[in-house]
């Protein structure tokens, strides 16, 4: 069976016309607390310009097919032993990346990164590729 169905955000609207664009999800708001939020040129609206300027590459690979699948913001969450992770509040513990797509067979998310990396990002990042050895986590600049 494949696994990706268990993570991967579902798919609207069916099957896309080839070449067409990602029906990208609006981005949540206030998930990330720095930067600047900045606008691609597909009007999503970035929590920087650093992933706005990623989303622009991302879209140009994918057109010129060295990607597919591409998806705004997929959401992953932890559960150990079947359990869902939860903070104190009940609130779930996951770990929403900025990108992901497929380059070839292999599953591929990205998180842009800045210079700055705090020990929650560190921890999320293993706790990440412990539950999903078969994504490819990339810390993008
Ligand atoms: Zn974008």
């Amino acid at each position: 069976m494949s696994q990706r169905a268990l993570f991967m955000p579902a798919r609207r609207g069916g099957k896309r016309a080839a070449g067409a664009l990602s029906p990208f999800d609006a981005p949540a708001p206030g998930n990330k607390f720095s930067a600047k939020r900045a606008a691609c040129q597909h009007d999503h609206e970035h929590a920087s310009k650093a992933e706005a300027r990623r989303c622009n590459e991302l879209h140009l690979l994918e057109r010129a097919g060295a990607i597919r699948e591409l998806q705004h913001q997929p959401q992953f969450w932890f559960v150990i032993d079947g359990r869902q992770v939860k903070h104190e509040g009940g609130r779930r513990v996951g770990y929403r990346a900025d990108f992901a797509y497929f380059e070839g067979d292999k599953h591929v998310v990205e998180d842009v990164k800045g210079a700055y990396r705090d020990d929650a990002w560190t921890l999320r990042k293993a706790i990440f590729r412990a539950l999903f050895p078969q994504v490819e986590l990339r810390e993008v600049p």
